[in-house]
């Protein structure tokens, strides 16, 4: 893992917003190149292909970005938003199929990082023949990209791109795919939380524990159902009265007001609804042990906040290895479904935890900087093997 030095080689504009760590810069050899708002970008992080997609008779306007393919085909998911300006929409997709490539090895499965964004409002423009053209699209990268669901896409949606191409996940279950992937993010939440407890309870029991989970949508809820079997004392917040309700009715879960929520005295912060929620304001006020949640992009600056919440004494378990379970329930799809295996992988994400936190302990890193030198190493060792094949 190199710290990205964008002083010389790249456009700063460009670079501002990418104050990660990343593997490949140090490939980049014609530095002329890294100037242009496309290439540059790409160079960047080393993706490899972009697929600009337009249709003008169905008002497609979409880009598939296809990060890295060492471990296996890109999957991630179609997200369709209604972005301010193409460069907005690129920036997105760039940043999404890079962040499937780490979620996918550091999760352990054969599956490389992409991403597809279609801009525009999906209540207006959406459409079966916008969907079905996307789907021409999707087919002619030939198996390099798969997709699946992300905002504003269903799993019909899924079923409509299916009659035009098998690069497909994310199907109902009657059609052979892997349905709702919920249950299984919220196990890996679940057994994450407890590999975190042991480092910092020196047990991963959760009886007792007190946990607050921000948003019981479809994971939340899951994750509230397996912290009250166990024993914990669970908070929860949501902005939907019937999830409070559903979650303090069948779990006696405790409702707290929005604006106590990071006053209370907890052991355990669960983020299951937005990204962004660990950031200079509520790190003023948390007093948790444990960040450890299902939302993507907890951490509202990488860098900053995952140094903050160490120096705090505060255990971060990163949001992509924690919510893992969600690529490898339809990772499971692709050779057949079976809810057990797919289970069976994401219990995994227990050690995975637990490994990052010893390597992040070992050489005093932040969590999220440990998980990424994890999910690097596992693709350059893949690499040599693919190199010698
Ligand atoms: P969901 O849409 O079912 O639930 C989100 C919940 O958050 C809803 O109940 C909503 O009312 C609530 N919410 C929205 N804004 C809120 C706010 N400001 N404060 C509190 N609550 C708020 O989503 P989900 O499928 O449960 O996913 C939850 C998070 O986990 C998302 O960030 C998602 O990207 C991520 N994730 C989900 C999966 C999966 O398998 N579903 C996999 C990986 C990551």
């Amino acid at each position: 893992m190199i710290d990205f030095d964008i002083s010389i080689q790249i456009n700063p504009k460009l670079a501002a917003n990418l104050n990660h760590s990343i593997m490949e810069v140090k490939d980049i050899k014609d530095t002329s190149l890294a100037q242009n708002p496309v290439i540059g970008q790409m160079m960047l992080h080393n993706h490899e292909q972009i697929l600009f997609c337009n249709d003008n008779a169905t008002g497609l306007k979409a880009i598939i970005a296809v990060h890295n393919t060492v471990l296996g085909p890109s999957l991630g998911g179609t997200r369709m938003w209604n972005y301010n300006n193409e460069m907005e929409a690129l920036t997105d997709v760039l940043r999404l199929s890079r962040g499937m490539t780490y979620k996918s090895s550091v999760a352990g499965i054969n599956l490389g990082g992409g991403k597809a964004v279609i801009i525009g409002d999906a209540k207006k423009l959406k459409s079966e023949a916008l969907l079905r053209r996307f789907g021409k699209f999707v087919n002619s990268l030939g198996g390099k990209y798969i997709t699946a669901e992300d905002v504003a896409m269903s799993s019909r949606d899924m079923e409509i791109i299916k009659m035009e191409t098998d690069y497909v996940s994310g199907l109902p279950v009657n059609m052979g795919g892997s349905g709702d992937p919920s249950p299984v993010t919220a196990y890996g939440v679940y057994v994450s939380m407890k590999a975190s407890a042991k480092e910092v309870f020196g047990t991963d029991n959760l009886a007792g524990k007190k946990v607050l989970v921000q948003g019981i949508g479809n994971v939340g809820m899951h994750l509230v159902e397996h912290l009250t079997k166990e024993g914990a004392k669970v908070y929860i917040y949501d902005i939907t009265e019937e999830r409070i309700k559903m979650a303090v009715d069948t779990y006696k879960a405790e409702f707290v007001a929005a604006d106590k929520m990071f006053d209370l005295d907890i052991d355990i912060y669960a983020p299951c609804a937005l990204g962004a929620t660990v950031n200079d304001e509520t790190l003023s006020k948390l007093k948790c042990k444990i960040i450890c949640g299902a939302a993507n992009n907890q951490l509202a600056d990488e860098k900053k906040h995952g140094e903050l919440v160490m120096s705090k004494g505060i255990l971060y378990a990163p949001d992509f290895v924690v919510n893992a379970g969600g690529i490898i329930n339809v990772y499971y799809e692709l050779d057949g479904y079976n809810r057990e295996r797919a289970l069976a992988h994401a219990e995994k994400i227990y050690d995975t935890t637990w490994n990052i936190i010893q390597t992040a302990k070992t050489q005093n890193i932040p969590t999220y900087a440990a998980a990424n030198k994890i999910a690097e190493q596992r693709i350059e060792s893949i690499a040599r093997i693919n190199a010698v094949m």
